[in-house]
């Protein structure tokens, strides 16, 4: 077993996980811009709440890993300074809307109407100063942390810190959104009744 001691993870977990309040109804998120932040609310509480090592999720500075949830596109409202979003890259398939000033991402959309995720939003709920919003359940695309700079040495102690704080590590989704984007491309292609 690898020492655990020292391992940062995300500022939201390095404490320990707090527990998400089941009858939190949303909040307001906000860019880090100390003048004229972007501010958008969500009218819902998010779900899926996850930590991921990819290289296309937004990371506070110093961590290795980004906090990120999801939460239906209609629950969320721009409030201000819409001017400053821009998307990161028109052709990913989420795409990602950040403030052009701080480089904050305040929401990942999917256009795609085919896409298994579509008409989910992805956002970091780190940005609102509210608590209660839903509490990380898993680690994904853990591997991909090596991607962005980290010592392959150093995933024995990366894994079993995650797994010492009940975020169980996956190199790709959970297996439960892994089997939720198959049963939809299965729907599609009618391989099994939609
Ligand atoms: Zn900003
Ligand atoms: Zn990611």
């Amino acid at each position: 077993m690898a020492a655990t001691e020292g391992v940062k993870i995300h500022p939201a977990v390095d404490g320990g996980v707090r527990p998400g309040n089941p009858s939190f109804g949303g909040g307001v998120l906000s860019c880090h811009c100390t003048t004229d932040p972007v501010a958008i609310r969500i009218n819902a509480q998010t779900s899926h709440n996850h930590i991921c090592g990819c290289s296309k999720c937004w990371k506070p500075v110093g961590a290795l890993f980004s906090q990120v949830a999801v939460v239906a596109r209609d629950s969320i409202q721009i409030l201000q300074n819409a001017d400053k979003l821009e998307v990161i890259d028109s052709a990913a398939a989420i795409q990602r809307h950040r403030c052009r000033d701080c480089g904050v991402h305040m929401y990942g959309r999917i256009e795609d109407k085919q896409h298994p995720f579509y008409g989910l939003d992805f956002v970091h709920t780190e940005l609102s100063p509210d608590r209660g919003w839903s509490a990380p359940e898993f680690a994904a695309y853990v591997s991909s942390v090596i991607e962005t700079g980290v010592d392959p040495s150093r995933m024995g102690a990366i894994r079993a810190r995650l797994r010492e704080l009940g975020l169980e590590p996956y190199d790709v989704l959970s297996p439960a959104l892994m089997d939720a984007i198959a049963t939809h491309v299965a729907k599609r292609t009618g391989t099994i009744p939609a």
